[in-house]
């Protein structure tokens, strides 16, 4: 199965989740399709989420996975939703992105400071085929950049129930409680009907 993303962050969680059910995902360069770009100008998560999965599948014959994802906060109306990559205007860059996020919310209260992580996969296979599955990780976002690691808005991003960053708790709480792994495990369920 080929993962149809550039994001290596996203990479690496869909590959730890994907093993747990005994699935490899291969690359988009090592599918041979080198740094493509599908162009992401769907009005939803799920639409941009379909472009990607589906490009690729047809593209390679292979069935193929896709994420887009995002964070949407309520103090901003759900900003910067699917357009979470380019927040600061650049695309990709996760520093610049966070610092917009933070500085936007300067002056705002812990209590309106809530937001939530959406990802929505989809599986499509050459012949059309497709499934979709969305997962929700509510939370807020901290007053200043937390912890190491992790990507994108994992070290302002504070997961409910728990005092700590995604970037602090790390990838094995991630992996359990993440907007990813939520859509994965609901993927799995969709399969498992299928079958
Ligand atoms: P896209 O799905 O390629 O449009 O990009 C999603 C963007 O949302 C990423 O570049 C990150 O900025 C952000 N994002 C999505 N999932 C996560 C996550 O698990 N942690 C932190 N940031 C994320």
């Amino acid at each position: 199965m080929i993962a149809a993303t550039q994001n290596k962050g996203k990479l690496k969680e869909l590959r730890q989740i994907t093993e747990k059910y005994g699935q490899q995902l291969i690359s988009m360069a090592e599918a041979g399709l080198g740094d493509l770009e599908v162009v992401e100008d769907g009005e939803t998560f799920a639409e941009n989420s379909y472009k990607k999965a589906h490009t690729v599948a047809v593209l390679t014959g292979k069935p193929c996975i896709a994420d887009d994802s995002g964070l949407c906060v309520d103090f901003l109306d759900g900003a910067p939703g699917i357009h979470s990559a380019r927040y600061s205007g650049e695309h990709g860059n996760d520093a610049a992105n966070r610092k917009k996020l933070l500085e936007d919310l300067k002056d705002v209260p812990e209590e309106e400071r809530t937001a939530h992580f959406t990802c929505c996969i989809t599986l499509c296979w050459p012949n059309g085929k497709t499934l979709v599955a969305e997962g929700i990780c509510p939370g807020h976002i901290a007053f200043e950049e937390r912890g190491e690691g992790g990507f994108g808005y994992d070290k302002v991003f504070m997961p409910e129930g728990h005092e700590q960053s995604f970037a602090e708790l790390g990838v094995e709480v991630k992996n359990e409680i993440g907007h990813r792994a939520r859509a994965l495990a609901r993927l799995e369920k969709l399969l498992d009907e299928e079958i």
